[in-house]
């Protein structure tokens, strides 16, 4: 159940073996869903492109991790939300666009029944708040 706001994906990103291989992934990436103004968030982006276009040379997987990130993963671990439907665990995304093309910061998804809840709360704020539920126990491992 989340807190009146929204969910958390689990950012599966796909890293590279060398530097100069993943740069051009990136740049690729950038080029097709940033420079298009699909999204203005590079994970987000990279995310995208792997999942939908990148060859099985490109696809080696490892984690983009920076510590904002890092801090939701751990966050999650004690407060993940549950979706409202089936009660599944939520992934927390960062960057999304509704099907209207309207724009959002993040969004929680049901990697279940596929639930999408759009939230125009930043990663920071959502931070913020998982932290603020871990400190008031509402929420139950
Ligand atoms: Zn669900």
């Amino acid at each position: 159940m989340l807190p009146k706001h929204t969910l958390m994906s689990n950012n599966t990103i796909l890293p590279l073996t060398n530097e100069a291989h993943r740069a051009m992934v990136i740049h690729k990436a950038a080029e097709k869903y940033i420079k298009t103004g699909i999204t203005n968030n590079i994970t987000d982006a990279l995310r995208r492109y792997l999942d939908s276009d990148a060859g099985p040379d490109e696809q080696i997987p490892i984690f983009i991790t920076s510590p904002l990130l890092q801090a939701i993963r751990s966050a999650l671990r004690s407060a993940r939300p549950t979706c409202d439907e089936c009660r599944t665990g939520i992934n927390l995304q960062n960057g999304a666009t509704d099907q209207a093309g309207r724009k959002w910061l993040t969004a929680w998804i049901c990697p279940k029944c596929h639930r999408i809840e759009y939230s125009n709360q930043s990663l920071s704020e959502w931070l913020e708040i998982l932290k603020s539920e871990i400190r008031r126990g509402a929420v139950q491992p």
